[in-house]
């Protein structure tokens, strides 16, 4: 054994008390960290061939790549859709390395047990029945690609082909229709072979919403049985934007008369599902065919995880399975996850979200989402209530909608946002709303309290006054 390894082996429990020492120092710090840091990066340095140790390491970490990270695990990062991770995320985080279990077959750990138990119960929390069933994934986009991974399977099903086992040539064109998408899904779309045009926008209902007609839905869906053309339909369940919900019930309601695969994209807005308050939102999402839930959101687990929970397990062997010819198709219900997502090797990614789970049940984290909600419809208020701010859409859960209320153009939009950066005291992301060019407030840190959006929204209030 090289040396430095060997001492490093030796001395590991000193090592793993000082890392201890730096995670306990940065999360006791985190509410106060600046939410960005927009200044540059280090450069890059060579390769080193004598090694420092791992307390070398640790040492040169902290000197020169930890103060330029951002505090988005903290309370006031409202970019994107960014979650923390809780005390038993961390954790379970934590000993996800420890064990370094590889979660794609079977056989030797109960590893692969503990991440079926994890999906059941995300199952239940999103009021998914038995029917569906689940694998991690590292992100939303990933498990809207598996999604669509089975639906494409399905689709050459109905034409009693296999995609899978012939290519998509087979298939012929395919459409798939939605009313206010995710970018993941044009990208999905573009690795499946579908294309990107194969996406087919779908009028949204009136009066600034982002939720699709479902009157204009049904009409796709009959204009393509005229063509003969069983269609795809990607459900939206929590813009990113305004946070709206298609009319899920509705959208099912459609499958009694039309022949077509429901993917719901539900990445942040499952969780809508915890909270009675909310819970209408997401009324009629067990009917889908698949449905992708990002965890590393409002889960609050660190990054990379989402789950994706389909019905036609056999359907996903079929595209994801990785078993030798002579053995033919894994056996059915629960083959191992190698078989069911992009990955062969997989690390146990549901630990975090096992623990978060096993620490504060479905209560615990009801009360993030509906403080977080709490926290929105507050921001929301404030800025509906200011002259200078205009704010877009009804909060309706945790994304805050708006724009400056004078000549909100892209460029003024931008200097506002970096303003509101630089002031390290929160971080927004810019967007466009029905063409305005607009500011996005998402809501979905444990750590988010009352105090912290009076504090964003005076930094908010600072930046009206830079930006004009
Ligand atoms: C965030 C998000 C995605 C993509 O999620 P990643 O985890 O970044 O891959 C997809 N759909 C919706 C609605 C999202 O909010």
């Amino acid at each position: 054994m090289h040396p430095t390894l060997a001492a490093d082996r030796a001395h590991l429990p000193e090592l793993l008390q000082a890392v201890r020492d730096l995670a306990a120092r940065e999360l006791a710090s985190v509410d106060e960290r600046p939410a960005a840091r927009p200044g540059p990066a280090p450069a890059p340095q060579l390769l080193p061939v004598t090694g420092t140790g791992a307390d070398g390491a640790l040492a040169l970490f902290e000197r020169r790549w930890a103060p330029g990270f951002s505090g988005s695990a903290g309370p006031r990062y409202l970019g994107f859709v960014t979650g923390g991770a809780t005390p038993a995320a961390v954790a379970g985080d934590w000993l996800t390395s420890t064990y370094d279990q590889n979660v794609s077959a079977g056989g030797d750990s109960s590893a692969a047990a503990l991440e079926r138990e994890t999906v059941g119960w995300l199952r239940a929390m999103f009021g998914l029945g038995e029917e569906h069933s689940g694998a991690f994934v590292t992100g939303a986009t990933v498990s809207n690609t598996v999604g669509l991974a089975v639906a494409r399977e399905w689709l050459g099903e109905r034409r009693g082909l296999s995609v899978s086992r012939d290519g998509l040539a087979a298939l012929g064109p395919v459409t798939v229709l939605s009313g206010t998408p995710h970018s993941s899904i044009d990208k999905a779309l573009s690795v499946l072979g579908l294309g990107r045009s194969s996406l087919t926008s779908v009028p949204v209902l009136p009066g600034g919403r982002e939720a699709v007609d479902v009157d204009r839905l049904d009409a796709a869906l009959t204009a393509l049985e005229g063509e003969g053309r069983p269609a795809v339909v990607v459900a939206n369940a929590g813009t990113v934007n305004t946070v709206d919900f298609d009319d899920l019930r509705a959208i099912a309601a459609l499958k009694e008369r039309h022949d077509f695969w429901l993917h719901v994209d539900a990445a942040f807005g499952g969780f809508a599902a915890l909270s009675p308050a909310y819970a209408h939102l997401t009324e009629g999402i067990d009917a889908a065919d698949s449905v992708c839930v990002d965890l590393h959101k409002w889960l609050n687990v660190p990054y990379d995880a989402a789950v994706q929970f389909t019905r036609r397990q056999d359907l996903q062997v079929r595209v994801f399975h990785n078993a030798s010819p002579y053995l033919g198709l894994p056996a059915l219900p629960d083959p191992d996850f190698l078989h069911l997502t992009p990955e062969n090797s997989r690390r146990l990614r549901a630990l975090a979200a096992w623990f978060s789970l096993a620490a504060y049940g479905s209560e615990g984290h009801r009360e993030v989402v509906e403080r977080n909600a709490a926290c929105a419809r507050r921001l929301g208020e404030r800025i509906e209530a200011d002259p200078r701010l205009r704010l877009l859409a009804p909060v309706r859960l945790n994304v805050v909608c708006f724009t400056l209320a004078d000549d909100p153009t892209a460029e003024r939009v931008a200097s506002f946002v970096r303003a509101v950066a630089a002031s390290g005291e929160a971080f927004l992301t810019p967007t466009v709303l029905h063409g305005v060019p607009a500011v996005r407030a998402a809501f979905s840190n444990w750590r988010t309290s009352e105090a912290d959006t009076d504090r964003v929204l005076d930094a908010i209030t600072a930046a009206t006054t830079t930006a004009t």
